[in-house]
């Protein structure tokens, strides 16, 4: 997306990118309407053909492991405030799309960065596995999680295991036609199950567990291990499990970043992941991510000085970030939890005034169209 972003402003940059070759691979994701907006200003065409591959949500649900509500949010307050709502989609499907959009000779595969190293005139020399170099003025990390270039910039830099692992799948599976606008959450049982349609005949699930880090399954019982573990909730748990394909389930564990005290260094930047992963609870690393791209590229843009842009980038968007990778650990320490502390969790949220969700969900998903280079 940063990319779409530079060429959007015309500022030149090259992309290199580990894998061999781009493939459909990995199951949904959530796109929220603050990610939605920054496609919109790269390009409504874009926009729209992403939101006709996706299923766009009309409720937003949490419900109890039998699907009985805790908290339901209409989204048509979004809708009115936007233009759109919240929309799922498969990773493999967007990142098709987006690719379709790019300067095909931007892009390097087969780059798997190593390290980079300072140069005299204050350009860098960064290294790539195959041993090849490239000099640059400036480097930014949008290498995910485990960033190689956030290890280097910041050593100290930590990943925090939230106890939890989580599997993913994409079931040949059309849930009806109540569910099909909604994306729903199942909380209960110490166990989380998530349920998206993305498009005709698809639903992407989500389940997620309490566990000790770096366990394997066996592939040829994980179904049935997963269909025992949720065999107390709702049947559609159960048929969604069993409706996946077992070879294409995604296993990972689930981390986030202790907050850095930068994103930069000088020239070098980091954005998305490699600045600030967030557990998956709330949905928004991805659309975080999309943020930081529209922001990085709008202030580049404006700036003659990448370090200065680079701090303007962290001083506007730390805030924002900070708070929900802070909320998104919470929110998935209350999601799994003992009964007595669902009881009362339960309560607060089908309580908690509609009015006050509304306020919070449009000050997350607003963005600050001022920065804007025209
Ligand atoms: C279970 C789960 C569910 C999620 N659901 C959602 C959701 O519904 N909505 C949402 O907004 N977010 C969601 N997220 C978060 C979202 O997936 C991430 O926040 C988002 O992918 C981060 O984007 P990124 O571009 O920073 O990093 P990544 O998507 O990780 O991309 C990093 C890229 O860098 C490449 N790379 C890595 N190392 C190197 C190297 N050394 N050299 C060259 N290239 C390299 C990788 O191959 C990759 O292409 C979810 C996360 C998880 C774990």
């Amino acid at each position: 997306m940063l990319a779409l972003c530079f060429e959007k402003l015309g500022i030149d940059y090259k992309l290199y990118e580990r894998a061999k070759k781009l493939e459909e691979i990995g199951s949904g994701i959530w796109l929220s309407p603050n990610a939605l907006q920054v496609i919109e200003w790269i390009n409504p065409k874009l926009l729209e053909e992403i939101q006709n591959a996706g299923n766009s949500f009309n409720r937003i649900l949490v419900a109890d492991h039998l699907l009985q509500p805790i908290s339901n949010s209409n989204q048509d307050f979004v809708k009115k405030r936007f233009g759109f709502t919240t929309m799922a989609i498969h990773r493999g499907k967007l990142q098709k799309i987006l690719y379709a959009y790019i300067t095909k000779e931007n892009i390097v595969l087969n780059k798997s960065f190593v390290r980079y190293a300072p140069n005299a005139n204050h350009s860098y020399k960064v290294t790539f596995q195959d041993n090849t170099t490239v000099d640059t003025q400036s480097l930014i990390g949008a290498d995910g999680i485990n960033s190689k270039v956030r290890k280097q910039l910041f050593p100290k830099s930590k990943l925090r295991y939230s106890g939890q692992t989580c599997w993913r799948g994409v079931a040949e599976f059309e849930v009806d036609d109540q569910l099909g606008p909604v994306g729903f959450t199942l909380w209960g049982k110490k166990l989380q199950f998530g349920v998206s349609k993305i498009e005709q005949g698809k639903t992407y699930w989500f389940a997620v567990k309490l566990s000790e880090p770096n366990q394997t399954d066996d592939r040829k019982t994980l179904k049935s291990k997963l269909c025992k573990m949720f065999s107390e909730f709702h049947p559609i748990v159960n048929e969604l499990i069993g409706r996946t394909e077992e070879a294409k389930i995604i296993r990972g564990d689930l981390s986030d970043l202790e907050l850095l005290n930068s994103w930069y260094h000088k020239n070098i930047c980091l954005t998305g992941d490699a600045a600030h992963s967030m557990t998956p609870d709330l949905g928004q690393g991805g659309a975080q991510a999309i943020e930081d791209a529209y922001y990085l590229a709008n202030f580049i843009k404006a700036s003659e000085d990448y370090e200065e842009a680079f701090h303007k980038f962290y001083t506007f968007r730390k805030a924002k970030v900070q708070k929900l990778v802070k909320q998104s650990r919470a929110t998935s320490k209350i999601a799994i939890t003992n009964r007595l502390l669902e009881i009362i969790r339960n309560f607060i949220l089908k309580y908690t005034p509609q009015k006050f969700m509304e306020r919070q969900m449009i000050e997350l998903y607003e963005i600050d169209k001022t920065v804007a280079n025209p």
